[in-house]
């Protein structure tokens, strides 16, 4: 603990990083048009409690930024001068999450506040050959912690107390411009972490806002840094990306800024196929839907939308080769994963649905005897059914066969019954062959119950 203590001291910058600034512009929370109302009431309880306690608090980050937009937050963030223990100790309902650099999060029935202790960007951080900041676990001042942010426009910090808004970066300006632009030197911030590449795409297509020409200047160049992060790290960035409702907007402005070689294998893939492009296109336009309806969207649903390309390619060539359809369907899904497995991290319990939604593809293929109603009764049906009508849009999958399912599914007994009377006889030899099905679980990767997670 002492040296760790130590250790901090030691590591704190002696002199402010160049883009630090301490005065910054001070606005009511009225003059912008943001309203108390309008900002999480778990996030305010949660900054009036660090007060209470005798500490600085404010909402930061995205919540303040699409709230002065006029746009529903995703969430609340929340940074003050406590220390996650000392955070975790005012909260009863919070627990201490992170183990580089720990935030706290508060729990208020579902919403969960994230509270972070302010940080010191350092002058002499250690780095990689490329500028990448290894480690930033130093804390700082507030105004060490705004000049450590990304963008000016995630640099807000706004105190529900006093219903204040503090700018240090020209947010505000910013805003008012519609205009995403990095804090201190562009290609400085960008080595320090790559992953920002990333998010300028990520909101400019969000906000709809053009980003700043001396933003945008170095990020061709940069792109290829993207491969030295971490692939969890750039997991969760990429997540965040496709998850923000803007996905497709997101991934041409990839492309405008020619960021899509070499930023991502995973996008290089998707994006230099042109059937593939429509398939993710389609699949990524209908997932920026539902987030717009306020619908969720399973992450293992989406990665089996981007990687399918590459799945069915294999699947096809197997099955030419003469290999019966599900041993070759799953010896594609091993070699896709696989050969995914290296470049982006995608986490365990993901790759476990992608590979289940997957895995059932064949089996709606399946329409005599039994086998339709086992498939119903399957855990992840929904899932599966949802990523064949996906099929059926791109025309790999013949549309009576998606409309067959949606029939069957909402059919009772007896109508289920004569919809499998009326169906086509099934080609595949594994449906001749293996009357009872011997490995059944193993065949199809095994489900695995998640309640959380279902696609529909
Ligand atoms: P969203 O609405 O997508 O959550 P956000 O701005 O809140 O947008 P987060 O990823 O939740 O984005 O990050 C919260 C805040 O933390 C950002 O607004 C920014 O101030 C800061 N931040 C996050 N990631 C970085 C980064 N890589 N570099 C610098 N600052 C960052
Ligand atoms: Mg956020």
């Amino acid at each position: 603990m002492i040296r760790k203590l130590i250790g901090r001291l030691l590591r704190r910058p002696l002199a402010p990083t160049p883009q630090m600034r301490s005065h910054a512009h001070r606005y009511r929370g009225a003059e912008l048009g943001l309203s108390r109302a309008a900002m999480s009431s778990a996030a305010q309880r949660t900054c009036e409690g660090l007060h209470k306690a005798g500490f600085k608090a404010y909402i930061v980050g995205g919540g303040v930024r699409d709230s002065l937009l006029g746009l529903q937050p995703k969430d609340f963030d929340v940074a003050t001068n406590a220390t996650p223990q000392e955070v975790n100790r005012i909260f009863r309902r919070s627990r201490l999450i992170g183990r580089r650099f720990q935030i706290v999060h508060v729990l208020y029935g579902r919403e969960v506040i994230e509270v972070s202790t302010f940080r010191a960007a350092q002058v002499d951080a250690e780095t990689d050959d490329h500028g990448r900041v290894l480690r930033d676990n130093v804390w700082g001042t507030l105004e060490e912690d705004a000049a450590r942010r990304d963008f000016s426009v995630n640099a807000l910090y706004y105190d529900p107390i006093a219903d204040q808004v503090l700018d240090f970066h020209d947010g505000v300006r910013d805003m008012k411009a519609r205009v995403i632009r990095m804090i201190g030197d562009p290609a400085t911030r960008f080595r320090e972490d790559p992953v920002r590449l990333l998010r300028v795409a990520r909101f400019a297509a969000k906000l709809g806002f053009t980003i700043e020409e001396r933003t945008r200047a170095p990020m061709r160049e940069l792109a290829g840094l993207i491969s030295n992060v971490p692939s969890a790290r750039l997991f969760d960035e990429m997540l965040k990306l496709l998850l923000s409702g803007h996905a497709l907007a997101s991934l041409h402005q990839l492309r405008a800024e020619g960021l899509q070689h070499g930023l991502l294998p995973l996008l290089d893939l998707i994006l230099e196929q042109p059937d593939g492009e429509r398939f993710i296109s389609i699949a990524l336009a209908k997932t920026d839907a539902r987030i717009a309806e306020g619908r969720t969207v399973s992450p293992g649903f989406l990665f089996a939308t981007l990687l399918w390309e590459r799945v069915n390619a294999l699947w096809i060539r197997h099955r030419q080769a003469g290999q019966n359809p599900i041993p070759a369907l799953n010896l594609a899904i091993d070699e896709v994963l696989d050969a995914q497995a290296g470049k982006l991290a995608i986490q365990k319990r993901f790759v476990a649905d992608m590979r289940e939604i997957w895995s059932l593809q064949p089996r709606f293929e399946r329409r005599n005897g039994q086998a339709p109603f086992r498939l119903a009764e399957h855990m992840r049906l929904r899932a599966g059914y949802d990523f064949l009508l996906l099929r059926v849009e791109t025309g790999e999958a013949p549309a009576e066969l998606g409309q067959w399912w949606t029939d069957f599914i909402a059919a009772d007994g007896p109508g289920r019954a004569a919809l499998v009377e009326a169906a086509p006889r099934s080609g595949t030899s594994t449906a001749r062959k293996r009357r009872r099905r011997p490995r059944r679980q193993s065949d199809q990767g095994g489900p695995t119950p998640r309640p959380d997670g279902a696609s529909a």
